[in-house]
């Protein structure tokens, strides 16, 4: 089954130029020129496996375009990518507040937009279970409970909703529990390597996991200067 791309992106030449490329590389592309029906084609069937979105559109700004789709079920892990004209850090950073899994800066060649695609989709798909076999399938540590097949996560029974990349980030530190890893280290495990990125990503997404993860934050510990580390046993918070 070839993935589905949906394009959001008001530049006729540019969707001319991604929907040929893309097409070409085995992927079937669907296109909208503005935020209100690339929002309504997103939400509509058959769901898009990956969004390229435009951050400026002559109707909605991308990031709420962005915002909608993050806090819609149907597209809240859909792997997002943001493209944009403006190269500002702040742009990045807001980006990635609001749940992209990667941003790419025009103009970039479409050598780059495949590889970024095929990583994001890539983490996108759950990891096969480290689970040996005969054992739960969940693990419980304290109050939180990850189920890593299903790509599921509970703090106090209460079912949280991650993005695919913090589901990523929190089972990558969870698996590496009581062991420091630094910001360098957990953006080539976790984002993969992306030289458009800086060690700030790691923060912002640290702090947008926390605060999902509510009371279970605890867990997850600063290591001042150096990066973060998962408690080693539940029983380690204070
Ligand atoms: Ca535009």
């Amino acid at each position: 089954m070839p993935q589905r791309v949906l394009l959001i992106e008001d530049e006729a030449d540019l969707v001319e130029t991604m929907s040929w490329s893309l097409g070409r590389e085995g992927y079937t592309v669907d296109s909208r020129t503005n935020g209100a029906d690339g929002l309504e084609r997103a939400l509509a069937d058959p769901p898009p496996d990956l969004i390229l979105l435009d951050l400026m559109l002559p109707d909605i700004p991308g990031t709420e375009v962005a915002r909608q789709l993050r806090s819609h079920p149907r597209t809240r892990d859909t792997p997002l990518i943001m493209v944009t004209a403006r190269a500002e850090e702040i742009d990045r950073v807001v980006g990635f507040e609001l749940g992209c899994d990667d941003y790419l800066t025009k103009p970039f060649s479409m050598r780059e937009l495949t590889l970024r695609m095929r990583a994001v989709l890539r983490r996108a798909t759950p990891a096969p279970t480290a689970v040996p076999e005969g054992r739960s399938e969940q693990l419980t540590f304290g109050i939180l409970r990850i189920d890593a097949p299903g790509h599921r996560v509970w703090v106090a029974d209460e079912e949280i909703a991650l993005t695919a990349l913090e589901f990523r980030l929190l089972t990558t530190l969870f698996e590496r529990r009581g062991r420091v890893q630094t910001r360098e280290v957990l953006l080539s495990d976790v984002w993969g390597m992306n030289p458009d990125l800086t060690t700030r990503t790691v923060d912002t997404h640290v702090k947008r996991l926390r605060e999902k993860l509510g009371p279970a934050a605890v867990h997850v510990e600063t290591v001042r200067g150096v990066g973060y580390r998962f408690q080693d046993r539940p029983e380690d918070a204070g």
